[in-house]
C-alpha cells in the first residue's frame, strides 16, 4: 500500500533536487494527478499538504469536489475535452490545461461564470507530430494563443504537453526543450508563465528544461486500475 504523505515527501525532495541540479530558483508547482483514486485518497493527500490536484474527467472530479467542499483545493483539468463539457469545467475548475482548438476555448470562456476570477489556461501541444495524439500541432500555436490572450474569462498562462514516453533520460529531454523552445517564442509577443510538462517517469527531466509545473499521479497515489 502506497503511504501518501510519504510519496509526496519524496517527490518534494526530489523536485528540489532537480531543481538545484538545474540552479533554479523559481517555483515549480506539483498537480497531484488523482484521476482514478477515490476522494479520500485526495483528503489523505490534502492532508499532508497538498493543494494542487488534476483530474481528466469531469463527472468524477465534481463528485470528489462535492466530498471534498470543506478543502482549499485548487482544480486543474487536465483530460481531453469534448464540447459537451465545457460549461462543467468552466464552472467547477481553477486551470485548464488541455485547451487545443480555439472552439473548446470560446466555449470555456462563454460559460465561465463572473463571479469567478479568469480560468487559467495552457494550450496543449502536440510536440511529437503523431496525428493520433491530441493536442495543437506547432504551425497553429501562435494564432491560437493570440486569440485565447483575447478572451476576457480566459487567463492564458502558457503551454503543456504529453511527449512520447521513453525511459531514455537524454530523450526525455530533446522532447521537452522543444516544448520549452516553442512556450520562449510565444513569450516574445505574450505574457505567459507556465510550462506544464513531466509525470511521474520524466519529470527531473522536465525540470531540468524548465517546467514551471509538473503533473504526477502515480507516483505519488500508486498504480492506477481502471475496473
Ligand atoms: C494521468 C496523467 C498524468 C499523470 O501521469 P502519471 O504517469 O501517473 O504521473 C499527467 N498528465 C496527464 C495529462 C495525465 O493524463
Amino acid at each position: 500500500m502506497t503511504i501518501i504523505s510519504d510519496s509526496l515527501q519524496a517527490i518534494q525532495a526530489s523536485i528540489l533536487h532537480a531543481k538545484q541540479v538545474a540552479g533554479r530558483t523559481d517555483e515549480i508547482k506539483l498537480v497531484a494527478v488523482s484521476k482514478a483514486k477515490p476522494a479520500d485518497k485526495l483528503r489523505e493527500a490534502y492532508m499532508a499538504g497538498q493543494r494542487a490536484f488534476g483530474e481528466n474527467y469531469v463527472q468524477e472530479a465534481i463528485a470528489k469536489q462535492t466530498y471534498l467542499q470543506d478543502c482549499n483545493i485548487e482544480w486543474h483539468f487536465i483530460g481531453p475535452i469534448q464540447s459537451n463539457k465545457t460549461q462543467l469545467i468552466a464552472q467547477h475548475f481553477d486551470w485548464v490545461h488541455s485547451v487545443d482548438r480555439l472552439k473548446i476555448a470560446s466555449r470555456l470562456n462563454d460559460a465561465r461564470p463572473d463571479t469567478l476570477t479568469p480560468l487559467n489556461i495552457c494550450i496543449q501541444i502536440n510536440s511529437s507530430e503523431e496525428s493520433s495524439k491530441s493536442g495543437a500541432d506547432a504551425a497553429s500555436i501562435a494564432e491560437l494563443a493570440k486569440q485565447i490572450s483575447q478572451m476576457p474569462k480566459l487567463k492564458l498562462r502558457g503551454i503543456m504537453a504529453i511527449p512520447a514516453p521513453t525511459k531514455d533520460l537524454a530523450k526525455q529531454r530533446a522532447q521537452f526543450k522543444i516544448v520549452a523552445d516553442i512556450l520562449n517564442a510565444l513569450k516574445q509577443d505574450l505574457d505567459l508563465d507556465t510550462l506544464s510538462i513531466g509525470m511521474s517517469d520524466d519529470y527531473v527531466a522536465a525540470i531540468q528544461e524548465g517546467a514551471t509545473i509538473v503533473r504526477i499521479g502515480s507516483a505519488i497515489f500508486g498504480a492506477r486500475n481502471y475496473n
